[in-house]
């Protein structure tokens, strides 16, 4: 799968490169580099070398090769289902942990899997899907094993949802991401990417939100996103797993989750019913193209730019739900006229994200305006709606 001469002199390059500056036996990672590739005893080294950061960044030079094994929590779902079929796509190797969660219709994840076994027979990808549950120990021991990188995106999503059902998000959200961070300690993996979310701001002091603004999460949902955060930079702080965490501005594209303001009125406005707005409308919004969210994960796999930190993900081309709705109506059904129902709980007000950050270190760029977005979303429905909608509907 990779040239084992490859892996040998850029080993020995890297252990030089490294060796100079840590303390730790090189030999424990050798040996683990042998448990995992065949290196054919082509590698003779002398310990007392790498310190643990060190280790991992030999570890990661040593598998940059055609394909990593890379773990998506939340695979079935919307945001880990593209990344999955991206990944797929880029040649590396999936297995994805996902409880098909019965928050929205099985059928859209039942869809997205049946997508990623195409893209996995085109390019002859290895590719695993396993039942199961971010919060059972013992099964995400297993899977987080044979990962290079772990891409978590299982969570309960849904700001009203965990102001139903506080103990339930926590249990998911919190639990379940120190399950995984344990197992990623235990496994060496070379680096945790967690999906976070603009709900950590919460209430805006000054927008756009720089990463550095203070966080105070307005919902349940919020106060779990942001303690993730924290219990991974803890990880990087205290045993050197690497971590990422990307905050996510409502993010959107085919095969979203029913229950958001885009599908929603989209929704609608195809069957010639009025979009409903919740509150005054007046609520501002960065809308994130799924593509766009890809993309920073991708680049991440391969980069150290990030890792301890957080980094926002948005569009920065912010909009109000009632010019969105507008854009949608218009797009669908001019004639219609917008109705207002009173304001969701835990609604943050305004999301607007600063993209400066990820354009320094890693290159971001947003790559569509919300208008241009949203008219591919609509191409997208239409050309979907046969199975997507039913589904959309049911949900
Ligand atoms: P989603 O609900 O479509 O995907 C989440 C997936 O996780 C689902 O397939 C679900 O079955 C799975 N899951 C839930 N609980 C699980 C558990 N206990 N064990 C294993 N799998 C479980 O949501 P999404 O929109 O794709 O969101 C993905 C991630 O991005 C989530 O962490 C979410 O909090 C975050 N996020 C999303 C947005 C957005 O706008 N969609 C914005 C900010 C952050």
């Amino acid at each position: 799968m990779y040239a084992a001469i490859d892996i040998e002199t850029k080993l020995i390059l890297d252990i030089v490169l490294f060796g100079r500056h840590g303390t730790d036996p090189a030999a424990v990672f050798l040996h683990r580099l042998r448990e995992k590739y065949d290196l054919s005893g082509t590698v003779e080294v002398s310990p007392r070398w790498t310190s643990i950061s060190a280790n991992r960044m030999c570890f990661i030079s040593a598998v940059r090769r055609e394909g990593m094994r890379i773990l998506v929590t939340g695979g079935a779902g919307f945001i880990g289902g593209h990344l999955v079929e991206s990944f797929l796509a880029d040649g590396h190797d999936v297995t994805i942990l996902d409880n098909f969660e019965p928050f929205y219709a099985e059928g859209i994840k039942r869809h997205t899997l049946s997508i990623h076994r195409e893209v996995a027979d085109e390019v002859n990808a290895e590719y695993r899907f396993v039942e199961g549950d971010v919060r059972d120990t013992e099964t995400v021991q297993k899977v987080v094993a044979d990962a290079d990188v772990v891409v978590h995106q299982a969570a309960q999503a849904g700001v009203r949802e965990s102001v139903k059902h506080p103990r339930k998000v926590t249990d998911i959200n919190v639990d379940g991401t120190v399950n995984l961070l344990e197992a990623a300690k235990e496994a060496d993996v070379m680096r945790v990417i967690l999906a976070s979310s603009s709900s950590v701001y919460g209430k805006p002091h000054s927008l756009p939100y720089e990463e550095d603004h203070p966080t105070e999460p307005v919902s349940p949902y919020g106060v779990t996103k942001l303690t993730q955060e924290h219990m991974a930079r803890v990880y990087t702080e205290l045993h050197g797993l690497p971590t990422v965490c990307l905050r996510y501005f409502t993010v959107y594209g085919p095969r979203m989750r029913p229950n958001m303001a885009i599908s929603n009125f989209v929704s609608r406005c195809i069957n010639g019913e009025p979009p409903v707005i919740y509150g005054d409308g007046q609520q501002t919004r960065d809308f994130t193209y799924v593509d766009d969210v890809v993309d920073a994960n991708r680049t991440l796999l391969e980069s150290d730019a990030v890792d301890g930190d957080v980094l926002n993900i948005g569009s920065s081309d912010n909009i109000s739900i009632q010019m969105l709705a507008e854009t949608v109506r218009d797009q669908l059904a001019p004639e219609l006229e917008i109705v207002y129902e009173s304001a969701q709980e835990a609604d943050a007000e305004h999301t607007h994200a600063s993209v400066e950050k990820a354009g320094e270190l890693i290159g971001y760029e947003p790559s569509r305006t919300i208008a241009e977005g949203v008219g591919e979303f609509i191409e997208w429905y239409q050309a979907n709606r046969e199975w997507y909608e039913p589904l959309v509907r049911a949900s």
